[in-house]
């Protein structure tokens, strides 16, 4: 890699807050057979993650849906793929690794609502309150950051580092010199 990053949130802590959400989940969703649906391919390991502390019945399914090449988010949202479940009157949770302009997810929300799900909640890993730019209500939130670009935990820079365990920042952010 050519960027520096440093550790931002060490594994321990990311599994604390999974724990607090899957505890939260209980209360919400415990007996309603919600049906998980992952964005890959950033949300495959929170989605593991979260899905093992998770303790009553449900189901997970994966989609795709890509709008970032490099460092910067184009906006350009790809088609959904992968859907492979009827969703009509079912509980779904969608599991994102990051919101950050919000608009891949208020695109995949449009798409799911159509097919008339039961209820539709969002659980993001992270959350860049100041890069939002629709309105989207998050009911799961592992941590909330600066508009700066992370690395680790599901999430590449250029296809690397989605392995980390723990989750990192980019030290030197576009337009800063060191
Ligand atoms: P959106 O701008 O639509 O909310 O974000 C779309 C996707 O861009 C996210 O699901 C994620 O895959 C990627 N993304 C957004 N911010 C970051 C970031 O800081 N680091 C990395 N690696 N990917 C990001
Ligand atoms: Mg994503």
């Amino acid at each position: 890699m050519d960027k520096r990053f440093k550790l931002l949130f060490p594994h321990a802590e990311i599994q604390k807050r999974i724990d607090s959400i899957a505890a939260q989940m209980t209360k919400d969703l415990e007996g309603k057979n919600p049906l998980f649906i992952a964005v890959l391919n950033g949300a495959f390991m929170f989605a593991a993650d979260l899905m093992k502390a998770v303790q009553f019945p449900c189901e997970i399914t994966f989609v795709k849906m890509s709008s970032y090449r490099g460092m910067e988010s184009c906006g350009k949202v790809q088609n959904l793929i992968g859907l492979d479940r009827d969703i009509e009157d079912r509980h779904i949770v969608i599991i994102e690794d990051i919101v950050d302009s919000g608009l891949s997810m208020k695109t995949l929300i449009n798409y799911l609502q159509d097919f008339k799900p039961a209820s539709l909640r969002i659980a993001c890993c992270t959350y860049k309150p100041a890069a939002l730019k629709c309105p989207l209500s998050l009911d799961y939130v592992g941590f909330e950051v600066e508009n700066l670009f992370l690395v680790g935990y599901g999430l590449d820079y250029d296809g690397y580092g989605r392995n980390f365990e723990d989750i990192y920042v980019l030290a030197e952010q576009p337009g800063q010199e060191n």
